[in-house]
């Protein structure tokens, strides 16, 4: 008889993003004329940018010749792409990163999700609230939790993220082997400082513990003086793995491509005490399930580098985080405390109401869709989320009406 792996009956069916589909409709069939915006999504609206697709045509073209195809690529990714990742997404900035360190990827999510095969059953693990729910999942679906009660996974520890601490959670009170951190964070839009980095940093090197650090938004960053990479700050490299995307920061969401640094610096332990390379066993884990990313898309990845590609890139995120900034000067004008959308593409809006009424008013007074932010965990109750991924007009004509609709 096939048997389950009855860690997936634990697992919280997410109804968010479908009870969000199921009110949209309901208007829409009561309200067939209204046109809906979509404020809700973490989707990025803009075309992929121009070097991006040159370099994609002609790498397509390379396959076409015997002469030029390519088969199978090197699991870790091309040389090619992986030298300009360590020189320009770290040596750049002073993060001590090396090309042999990089693992492309098809995508953030997968590379978050994977990357707990790696470790012990018994571990505590620390994850944030409110939180990009693959972190949690994916440790659920392994057997490393409890039930699910209360809002909650027994199991697990909790890093609250409210007001009272700007959203940048305080160090655990008990002791954690695993800290799933995310800046700049979806949903909160909350960055952390190089401080605030250092004490995770500090405390993971004292723990033997390692930080599992989120970097898919680090593109939308403004402020000169906030770290892009976890690898800025001293000792992360001994505690320290870091996920990136094409996703967000390019346009890459339909056509998929990220990628994973491992130092080789970082450590793992047995149940003697012994140390284990973790970068060796990422490379074995890797090597065994992934077989690279296709040539043409690492082509187009490679193109952002390039001199018109990341002003390209720039103009890109600039438009959406003009957006941001609209939002935030609309919701604060109307007495909305707002984090977020200054480094980040996403607001996040105390609306002092339970984060479905909050909705439900923005639906049905100005037919503008969020995401209620009681669907990222218990410290979202009371929040919205707002995405800046959308066009200019768009943005505009929904802060009007939002406008109108808190007025009222
Ligand atoms: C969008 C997003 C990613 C990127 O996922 P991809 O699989 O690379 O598209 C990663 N982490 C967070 C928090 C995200 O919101």
């Amino acid at each position: 008889m096939i048997r389950l792996n009855e860690h997936y009956l634990k697992l919280n069916s997410s109804y968010l993003f479908s009870e969000i589909a199921k009110r949209v409709n309901a208007f829409q069939k009561q309200n067939p004329s209204k046109e809906i915006i979509r404020l809700g999504i973490g989707d990025v609206t803009n075309a992929l940018p121009k070097a991006c697709i040159e370099a994609f045509h002609k790498a397509v073209d390379d396959m076409a010749n015997d002469a030029t195809f390519k088969g199978y690529g090197p699991e870790q990714g091309y040389e090619f792409l992986r030298e300009k990742i360590a020189r320009f997404d770290f040596q750049a900035r002073n993060a001590d990163i090396e090309a042999d360190e990089i693992f492309v990827s098809d995508g953030a999510k997968c590379d978050t999700g994977n990357f707990q095969e790696l470790f012990s059953n018994d571990l505590s693990i620390a994850v944030p609230d409110p939180v990009y729910p693959v972190y949690v999942d994916t440790n659920v679906m392994a057997g490393r939790t409890g039930s699910f009660e209360n809002g909650r996974y027994s199991g697990l520890y909790y890093l609250e993220c409210t007001e009272d601490n700007d959203f940048i959670p305080s160090l655990p009170s008990q002791k954690v082997d695993l800290i799933y951190l995310c800046f700049p964070n979806n949903p909160t839009g909350a960055v952390a400082t190089r401080s605030q980095l250092k004490q995770w940093v500090d405390y993971a090197r004292k723990e033997k513990a390692l930080i599992l650090f989120d970097a898919a938004y680090e593109a939308f960053i403004y402020d000169l003086s906030l770290p892009h990479s976890i690898y800025e700050i001293e000792g992360a490299r001994e505690c320290a793995v870091e996920f990136r995307s094409y996703s967000k920061t390019a346009g890459f969401t339909g056509t998929r491509c990220a990628y994973t640094v491992v130092p080789k610096s970082c450590m793992i332990y047995d149940s003697q005490g012994n140390q284990h390379s973790l970068h060796s066993l990422w490379n074995r884990r890797h090597c065994t399930k992934f077989n690279g990313v296709s040539y043409p898309v690492q082509r187009a990845a490679e193109a952002i580098y390039s001199e018109e590609g990341a002003s390209q890139v720039r103009e890109i995120i600039d438009q959406y985080m003009t957006n941001a900034s609209m939002i935030r000067k609309t919701m604060t004008e109307k007495g909305y405390s707002c984090t977020g959308g200054e480094n980040s593409p996403y607001i996040w809006i105390n609306g002092k109401i339970d984060s479905w009424m909050f909705f439900d008013k923005l639906l049905s007074e100005a037919g503008v869709v969020c995401t209620p932010g009681a669907g990222f965990g218990r410290c979202g109750e009371g929040y919205i989320r707002i995405s800046a991924f959308n066009k200019k007009e768009n943005v505009e004509k929904a802060l009007v009406r939002i406008g109108e609709a808190l007025t009222a």
